[in-house]
């Protein structure tokens, strides 16, 4: 592939939906240039659960491997109350006929990551460009032109879309001219990784729990080598305390009433948000992932409907790219994609930090009941593990014209 040859896809960001984009243009012999603010792959913690349709996508690339083998499988998962317990679990392996994958995967985003980057650092059909920072694009009516700040000053880059994957402050979005609208919740979340047995304090949680109470909500779940345990940040308590040694081991230390045996291995902070962008799409000018929608981590959904972004984009460009569809298949992308991020994950997302956090004591109990009717009535738990493991949402919107 000649660098400045203008048939090429460019995709903005390097994070899972841009390498999704990427190699899944690439394996349909569309060439591409990705461009990558970083100087090399990111490495920070942020998603970890991996749901079915996500692993089924993953195997259709060849890159399930890389997460079941640095993963943890995860079939059981849970609400619960902080001081009664369980209030309602769900077995996954209920699915087994749905999916080949009937499992949450606990895996880092970073390991998929790193998979897919030596995955397309030998493809023939993609270019990789680290330290490219995208200012903006510009199109007309065949091409488009990416500027990028870039180690040789600004350089323009041209081709025939863009597909931007540059995360939630994406430039690209921002050249769409499209709102972001949605909200941002006044708490932060606060993520400590620790090698302490969590199942010595609490022996019957599941790998993934989802622990409410009115003063301190927690998130825990079980990677292969550590547990990952998330509260809310703290009135008053500002970002660089939250995750000093000292707070974080007396955190953890009240919370599981195990003094001394806490060893911490990381600690985050990240602000989330709900919010949706206007449209997904304007002419040769694509959005995915975080770069058009965010919510909370409440379910682990943000990743993976990035990936599943990218691949709906992939194939449309692909039917579009061989002259099997004209560019108006791209609407659809955004009618199926926008539909998902609004009607699908923000809703769940934002039921489960409801579940966990909220303060009134009449609603908590109306939510603790709801779930536990749900857990307790197999049709609706079935129904609601559809939804809950992204194969509900994704199929209703892939159905949609
Ligand atoms: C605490 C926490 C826990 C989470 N847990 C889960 C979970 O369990 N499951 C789940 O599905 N989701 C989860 N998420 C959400 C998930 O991390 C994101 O949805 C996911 O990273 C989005 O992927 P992306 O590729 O769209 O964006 P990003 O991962 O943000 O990647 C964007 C990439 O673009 C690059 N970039 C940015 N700007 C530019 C630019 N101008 N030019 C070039 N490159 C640029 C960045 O360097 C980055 O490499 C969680 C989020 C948080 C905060």
């Amino acid at each position: 592939m000649s660098p400045n040859s203008i048939d090429r896809i460019i995709v903005a960001g390097g994070g899972p939906t841009g390498l999704i984009a990427a190699l899944s243009l690439a394996n349909q012999d569309i060439p591409v240039l990705l461009l990558e603010q970083q100087d090399a792959p990111q490495d920070h913690r942020r998603a970890t659960t991996f749901h079915p349709p996500t692993l089924e996508y993953l195997d259709a690339l060849g890159m399930v491997d890389a997460v079941l083998d640095d993963g943890r499988i995860t079939p059981v998962w849970q609400f619960r109350d902080r001081h009664t317990g369980v209030v309602a679990e769900f077995d996954l392996s209920a699915l087994k006929d749905e999916t080949k994958y009937p499992y949450r995967v606990q895996c880092e985003q970073m390991e998929l990551n790193r998979a897919l980057y030596a995955k397309l650092d030998n493809h023939p059909n993609v270019e990789i460009r680290f330290s490219h920072e995208v200012l903006g694009a510009e199109q007309d009516g065949d091409s488009v032109t990416v500027r990028a700040k870039t180690p040789n000053g600004e350089e323009s880059f041209a081709g025939r879309y863009v597909f931007g994957a540059d995360g939630s402050r994406s430039s690209i979005r921002k050249s769409l001219g499209v709102g972001f609208d949605g909200f941002t919740y006044d708490e932060k979340v606060v993520q400590y990784g620790t090698t302490f047995d969590v199942s010595e304090a609490m022996p019957d949680i599941a790998g993934v729990a989802y622990i409410s109470d009115p003063d301190e909500w927690c998130v825990i779940l079980h990677l292969p080598e550590y547990w990952r345990v998330t509260f809310s940040s703290r009135d008053g308590e500002a970002d660089d305390v939250a995750v000093r040694d000292d707070v974080a081991e007396a955190r953890m230390a009240a919370f599981f009433g195990k003094s001394g045996a806490v060893v911490e291995l990381h600690r985050n902070i990240w602000a989330i948000h709900q919010r949706v962008a206007e449209d997904f799409r304007k002419g040769r000018i694509i959005i995915g992932g975080d770069a058009s929608h965010i919510n909370s981590p409440m379910g682990g959904m943000g990743m993976n409907s990035g990936v599943h972004d990218a691949v709906s984009f992939a194939d449309k460009m692909g039917q579009i790219w061989r002259g099997e569809a004209d560019e108006s298949l791209l609407d659809r992308y955004t009618r199926q994609r926008r539909h998902v991020a609004l009607e699908d994950v923000r809703q769940q997302t934002i039921r489960n930090t409801k579940f966990i956090a909220e303060k009134d004591p009449g609603e908590r109990k109306n939510a603790h009941d709801a779930m536990r009717a749900i857990a307790e009535d197999p049709q609706k738990s079935y129904g609601f593990m559809m939804g809950s493991s992204m194969i509900a949402g994704l199929r209703a919107a892939n159905a949609l014209d």
